[in-house]
């Protein structure tokens, strides 16, 4: 090896000739192993490449033994070059046949080799093979040899993503670096997607690898790194962080990160042997990520996401925005996949273009999911390292109703979904003709079943579904996806097309729930520390009368001549529904001045999602007309346990003995007292809860439209009455969720009543 710098730089130059050959494949990595060689003076240079099947195969040697092409082949994890691997770590050794992980294959004739540099060749943080060198004199090789030999590896690992070594003979003739993966997440919203991934943030890929001139791309960097320090501190320093989603905390790591000096000077030392400043990026985060992808500490690999977040931002910065959608066009039976995010940013995909959705966090009732549910999109979250596990354009299945996704699927996988898809749809086919028989136990007890609905796609979901009215209008969702506040005669023609088309079924419009994790895009909300549990809701209708009135103008002129049922979220204490009810009343006064017809019919609810009222039923009872459960927030401050937290879905359910307790209470007060109780969070969509609920004393319930079906089905097999004797000595004692679960579960199968997969 030359020891300046001009060497690395050389050897990428003639990369590029090389590899712009239009010589045969195999010619052409030959050659490359032979410039590696030359340029690091060593007297060997191979390149391994994984194959599907998990080996790592010779594709191409200088110094070993020929013949050993295309026939040597280690797993992962075995032998050096095995271990560089699974490690994705460079190994760097004099006598590495000291080293413990060192395997002797004669075929290679490697013995007399005194000096080994191995260095994973990773593509976003993936392994996709192993370039060596070996001298025999005894040496441990320099940084710069090391930096050198890395930056090679980086121009390989463009050519084995480009496929262009798909066309080798040989053994190797199968090699499909893309290989199909399985992975387990939970199961969100049920149904079958089959399609192509779009990551929700596109990865930049870089194309452009080598400079012409190290000084200019060091210039480059340094002022693109100033300008991201300038961006974050900016950010930081704003008052509206949770405005855009993004915590102080995240930022706070941004800043340590962005002015973290080591990550800077792998950067310029990646210049240093002839990358462009982007694909100096590019490297040095491909091998952050590979490292943090094998932490075992979730800590750690958390921080891969902001270390992701912050390259992505410097690469953005370097490439004028140029990269960040190389696509352009969307497929149209797109499964998008993304570490997290927000509603409204689902919506903005269009629902005919989205066949499922796949998060790397995501809760069971975070509103993404909810939307998710609402509109019928198979959803699975807390897949970890999804994003980095895929490529647009791959072809996925996202399996709703066991949580399992499917990367590149290997044909026969396919082909058992696409059968599987067809069966779904023969059950559909059973649940619609289910739609107009009455929802009536088996031993006779009717029940109503209402929809949740928030879209005006949505409505025509609720004949097709058999719902009997909408149980729960979410109207924030209108104001989320629209980009300024929507006037009042706006929000008049879509309730009024709501109503339209419910056809003089009910329909529960709910008032604007925003704040918390509802962003609405052209309302400046402070930081919060606590959203969840800060302005929002009924409270932030109550302090902004404006916006609150308007609404109700707009829903008492959609509702002339018919019933408006209204209700309003996250009450906490009685007087919150009291003045709510003072507004309307203004406004049912404004109407009757200016002799606009009125509706026919007024009735006002209270969303119970808050535990203070609990023990404020009797007066809330007094004054509502109707009270409809919240279970989301209610179990999410019940067990103060945040509802979009990954890691507390898992540990306290919604089934759990203590929150049945206290819905019980709440339908045994409704009942004394004669006013309606309705539950419309997520807990009455699925099987075992309904049945559970159902168990409680509810005879409302309202649900995804995708819901409906299952637990209409669900109930027509139900003896209720059985259910309810065995259910309430059950829940005397249990003082675990698991035991409620496990109770439902073996009763269904007792009474042979079908609980489909996905709909627990
Ligand atoms: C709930 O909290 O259960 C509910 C139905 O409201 P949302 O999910 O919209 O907060
Ligand atoms: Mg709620």
């Amino acid at each position: 090896m030359r020891g300046n710098l001009a060497g690395p730089r050389i050897l990428l130059r003639r990369l590029r000739e090389t590899m712009a050959k239009p010589t045969d494949a195999q010619e052409r990595l030959n050659e490359i192993v032979r410039l590696i060689a030359a340029n690091m003076v060593a007297e060997v240079c191979s390149v391994y490449v994984l194959r599907s099947d998990n080996l790592l195969e010779l594709y191409a040697t200088e110094g070993l033994n020929p013949m050993a092409v295309h026939e040597t082949r280690l797993s992962v994890g075995e032998g050096l070059v095995g271990h560089i691997a699974s490690e994705a770590r460079i190994l760097n050794l004099s006598e590495p046949q000291e080293h413990p992980a060192f395997a002797y294959r004669p075929e290679t004739g490697e013995e007399i080799y005194h000096a080994f540099l191995g260095v994973p060749i990773l593509r976003s943080g993936r392994t996709l093979g192993v370039l060596v060198v070996q001298n025999k004199t005894q040496r441990l090789y320099s940084d710069e040899e090391v930096e050198a030999l890395q930056t090679t590896a980086m121009v390989l690992a463009e050519l084995i993503a480009s496929g262009e070594l798909k066309g080798l003979s040989g053994p190797g003739a199968d090699l499909d670096l893309v290989r199909p993966l399985r992975l387990e997440g939970l199961s969100m919203a049920e149904g079958l997607g089959l399609g192509r991934v779009v990551l929700h943030e596109p990865r930049i890929v870089v194309t452009n690898l080598i400079a012409e001139d190290a000084q200019a791309e060091e210039k480059r960097l340094e002022s693109a790194i100033e300008h991201l320090r300038l961006s974050v501190d900016d950010l930081l320093n704003r008052d509206d962080i949770s405005h855009v989603g993004e915590h102080r905390d995240i930022l706070e790591a941004y800043r340590m990160f962005a002015y973290d000096r080591g990550w800077v000077r792998r950067m310029q030392e990646a210049i240093h042997t002839g990358l462009t400043a982007e694909a100096a990026v590019e490297r040095v985060q491909s091998d952050t990520r590979a490292r943090l992808m094998r932490s075992t500490d979730p800590y750690l690999r958390d921080r891969l996401h902001d270390f992701d977040d912050l390259a992505n931002r410097l690469m953005r910065k370097l490439s004028g925005d140029k990269l960040t959608d190389k696509n352009g066009e969307k497929p149209t039976d797109a499964i998008i996949v993304a570490r997290n995010m927000g509603a409204a940013e689902l919506l903005d995909y269009g629902r005919d273009r989205v066949r499922g959705l796949v998060l790397e966090e995501g809760a069971p009732t975070s509103h993404v999911v909810i939307v998710a549910r609402a509109l019928g999109i198979p959803t699975v979250g807390q897949v970890a390292t999804a994003v980095a596990l895929c490529e647009d354009g791959d072809p996925i299945i996202v399996d709703g109703d066991t949580g399992h996704v499917h990367m590149r699927p290997p044909a026969d996988v396919e082909a058992s979904y696409v059968d599987q898809v067809k069966f779904r749809a023969h059950r559909q086919e059973q649940y619609r003709k289910l739609r107009d028989k009455p929802a009536v136990t088996q031993d006779g007890v009717p029940v109503d079943l209402y929809m949740n609905a928030g879209l005006l796609v949505d409505l025509p979901n609720m004949v097709g579904a058999g719902a009997k009215g909408i149980g729960l209008f979410r109207t924030e969702l209108q104001f989320m996806v629209a980009a300024s506040f929507p006037r009042m005669r706006e929000q008049e023609k879509v309730y009024r097309q709501v109503l339209d088309s419910a056809d003089g079924m009910p329909v529960t419009f709910r008032s604007l729930d925003v704040g918390g994790d509802k962003v609405l895009a052209f309302l400046r909300m402070a930081a919060e520390e606590n959203p969840a549990m800060g302005w929002r809701a009924i409270r932030l209708g109550l302090d902004r009368p404006g916006l609150l009135r308007t609404q109700m103008r707009a829903l008492l002129h959609a509702a002339a001549g018919r019933t408006l049922r209204l209700m309003f979220p996250m009450i906490t204490d009685v007087f919150e529904f009291d003045e709510a009810k003072g507004l309307f009343m203004r406004e049912v006064a404004h109407l009757e001045r200016h002799n606009y017809q009125k509706p026919e019919k007024i009735q006002l609810g209270a969303m119970l999602e808050v535990p203070s009222l609990l023990f404020q039923l009797d007066a809330l009872l007094d004054r509502a007309d109707f009270i409809s459960i919240g279970t989301n927030d209610l179990h999410q401050f019940m067990m103060a346990c945040d509802r979009g937290n990954t890691r507390l879905s898992g540990r306290y359910s919604s089934l759990s003995p203590s929150f049945l307790r206290a819905l019980k209470h709440i339908i045994t007060k409704g009942e004394e007292k004669g006013v309606p109780v309705t539950v419309c969070g997520e807990l009455a969509g699925r099987a075992t809860g309904a049945m559970a609920l159902l168990a409680l004393g509810y005879r409302h319930l309202s649900m995804a439209p995708s819901s409906v079906g299952p637990v209409k089905a669900m109930l027509l097999e139900l003896p209720l009455a059985q259910l309810e004797a065995e259910f309430t000595e059950m829940l005397a004692t249990a003082v675990h969720a698991d035991e409620v679960k496990r109770f439902l579960q073996d009763f269904a199968e007792r009474y042979d009543i079908h609980i489909p997969a996905g709909n627990l």
